[in-house]
């Protein structure tokens, strides 16, 4: 091989390494903002958890029912059923059970409603964790290269 040719060999390999370079650094941009995108998230998320009002573990609902009176317009027709009654289902003793509530039992009704809010909360925070653990798996992988020798 001449010598010329060995230089310009260098150069191009060279260029190619400052290119691959210059292409991690734009990746590793990209990456920080996703960093802080779920960071963030992160952040509001794990604070919801931290509001002092009480909860009740159980799934609310509102149910309509007949009356059985063969002279109300429910008994055919299941659009004029009554209510929406409020009911929470909860699990006692290891079997579920539908607790109905009374008028004035609405705010038992809106803690069971919030519990559930908390608890889909808490799932989307154990999500974004992991995809921020995810994230760094990467950035550390982009990072790493091999040894030349
Ligand atoms: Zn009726």
């Amino acid at each position: 091989m001449n010598t010329s040719f060995e230089i310009y060999l260098v150069i191009v390999f060279k260029l190619l390494y400052i290119i691959s370079i210059m292409i991690t650094t734009h990746k590793l941009s990209k990456y920080k903002q996703k960093l802080h995108r779920l960071i963030d998230q992160i952040d509001s998320l794990a604070f919801v958890c931290a509001h002092q009002d009480p909860l009740i573990q159980g799934v609310p609902s509102q149910v309509f029912r007949k009356c059985g009176k063969p002279s109300c317009g429910c008994f055919k027709d299941s659009a004029k059923r009554h209510g929406p009654y409020l009911v929470v289902q909860v699990v006692k003793e290891g079997k579920q059970k539908q607790v109905a509530l009374k008028k004035s039992q609405k705010a038992i009704w809106q803690k069971a409603k919030n519990y559930q809010t908390q608890r889909k909360n808490y799932l989307k925070l154990k999500q974004t964790t992991e995809q921020l653990n995810g994230l760094v798996k990467e950035i550390i992988q982009l990072r790493t290269e091999g040894i030349n020798s």
